[in-house]
């Protein structure tokens, strides 16, 4: 049975004040980590003061980091940065650093490398256009970032890695991809993971749907067999609707 993880990518939004505010309406209120994972993944001038106050049930990623450990790169922040500050997870990949930063599938598989080299958890964001859905690529164009994004990564690193399936026509549109089309992407991913690797690796790891994740839509989203949890954007900027998420996720690990 995998644990389900239920991820907040907070983007560009909460001043520190804010994110504690979040941070103590959350904490005590989320299920045990032995049965849902509940991550934050916030800006990095707020990360240190979360890792602080984080309850015992709530964890803290970033949303990206350099490759390199250390250099002259100008407003970079490296993986022992993140690691050096209790950080476990980090966000690599996202559809808006593809799209607005340069990411590329290369500097993707570089960061996946060192995320697990200095012990941070990655969640590896894929997924296609609206004009590649429309024309029948979606699985095409998934393959081609997969298999470029875990090159050279071992069973085991992968084993761990969290990958988050978000059509990039469904991630704040409010246009949500319904819970039929997020399995089966979802199962493809698991099933390409099973090509690339092994059964026992493809069962093993944990897939997220994302893309305009509510409250009244995570739990349909949930009961899907390939869909371990979700990585949630403007929703998961209200307190109460972490909570929310976190709970139902947990009441399909009950089932
Ligand atoms: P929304 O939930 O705001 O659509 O964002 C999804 C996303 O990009 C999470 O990484």
């Amino acid at each position: 049975m995998r644990k389900p993880i239920i991820a907040g990518n907070w983007k560009m939004f909460k001043t520190r004040d804010e994110a504690l505010a979040f941070v103590y309406a959350v904490n005590e209120k989320l299920p045990s980590i032995d049965v849902v994972d509940t991550v934050i993944c916030a800006p990095f001038v707020v990360l240190r003061c979360l890792v602080k106050r984080q309850g015992d049930n709530l964890r803290i990623g970033a949303q990206n980091m350099h490759y390199e450990e250390k250099g002259a790169f100008t407003g970079e922040i490296a993986p022992q940065m993140l690691t050096s500050l209790d950080v476990s997870y980090v966000i690599i990949g996202h559809s808006e650093r593809r799209a607005m930063f340069n990411e590329t599938d290369e500097t993707v598989n570089k960061k996946l490398h060192a995320a697990f080299k200095y012990g941070l958890t990655p969640i590896l964001c894929v997924g296609e256009h609206l004009e590649e859905r429309e024309n029948g690529q979606t699985e095409e164009v998934i393959k081609n970032q997969l298999v470029k994004d875990l090159e050279g990564l071992s069973k085991k690193e992968v084993k761990d890695l969290v990958i988050a399936y978000e059509p990039i026509w469904a991630i704040g549109t409010g246009k949500t991809a319904t819970a039929e089309i997020a399995d089966e992407t979802c199962g493809f991913i698991r099933k390409m993971i099973a090509s690339l690797y092994d059964e026992e690796t493809s069962s093993a790891i944990r897939i997220q749907y994302g893309g305009s994740v509510k409250v009244s839509n995570i739990e349909e989203l949930m009961k899907m067999p390939n869909i371990d949890g979700a990585l949630i954007g403007g929703a998961s900027l209200v307190a109460e609707d972490f909570i929310y998420f976190a709970n139902v996720a947990k009441k399909y690990t009950e089932q």
